[in-house]
């Protein structure tokens, strides 16, 4: 037994003086700003998922009371494609159900709950106010309009299509930017209406970048966007 104890130690020792090649050191500040990311990203899920369980139910509610689309049974997730940048969007499935994704790019950025219902919000305010079908439909008529335009001209099949893509785009970017305010109008209620503040959850436009002047931009200026969301909450104020 006393040789086996000895034999165990002297290899205890032995491994305590062995010179095996040094492993790197462990960089704390590196370990701590992940154990951070961690700690934020779960902190973000829950406040993620609490906001969807206000939202979602006021969204379906104001969707119901509009009668604009059948389907008001939203859908709401994070898309987990680590490479997308900011973004949050809306589109239906399949059968017609709202679906609104939120990359995690968008997530991460967003400072606190109020920013988040308002983007949920605005989100399925365009599926409330059946942006998508209008938009489409506008495309359409614009883009038959110009085909027989093109063929009346004696164009050729490339021109002509060229001249389609053109008409769509012209005619849905001048939507575009009227679908955005009425979304922002109607998200800021829906956010208002499941609780949070839509005049902080605002404050997310100041960190988008500016639309430059005379680019085509589907969207309208972050200025005068704020200012339909105060003049929005303060009528909803008055009412109550
Ligand atoms: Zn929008």
């Amino acid at each position: 037994m006393r040789i086996w104890r000895a034999a165990a130690l002297a290899l205890t020792l032995a491994g305590c003086v062995q010179t095996a090649s040094p492993i790197a050191a462990p960089n704390a500040a590196r370990a701590a700003e992940m154990v951070q990311a961690k700690a934020e990203g779960k902190r973000k899920a829950q406040m993620f998922l609490q906001t969807v369980a206000a939202v979602a139910p006021v969204a379906k509610e104001i969707c119901l009371e509009k009668q604009i689309v059948g389907n008001c049974d939203f859908q709401i997730f994070v898309d987990p494609r680590l490479r997308l940048p900011e973004n949050a969007y809306q589109t239906v499935d399949y059968s017609g159900r709202p679906l609104i994704g939120f990359t995690l790019a968008l997530l991460s950025d967003a400072r606190d709950a109020d920013e988040i219902a308002f983007v949920m919000g605005h989100e399925a305010a365009h599926h409330i106010l059946g942006h998508l079908a209008q938009q489409a439909q506008t495309a359409q008529r614009a883009a038959q309009a110009a085909a027989v335009a093109a063929a009346d001209q004696g164009q050729s099949r490339r021109q002509i299509r060229t001249a389609q893509r053109a008409a769509a785009l012209a005619a849905t970017e001048g939507y575009s930017k009227l679908f955005e305010l009425q979304a922002d109008a109607l998200g800021a209620e829906i956010a208002l209406r499941a609780g949070f503040d839509p005049l902080l959850g605002a404050a997310f436009f100041d960190r988008l970048p500016q639309p430059h002047h005379g680019e085509a931009s589907s969207h309208p200026d972050n200025r005068t966007r704020k200012a339909l969301v105060a003049q929005t909450v303060q009528q909803l104020r008055r009412r109550s």
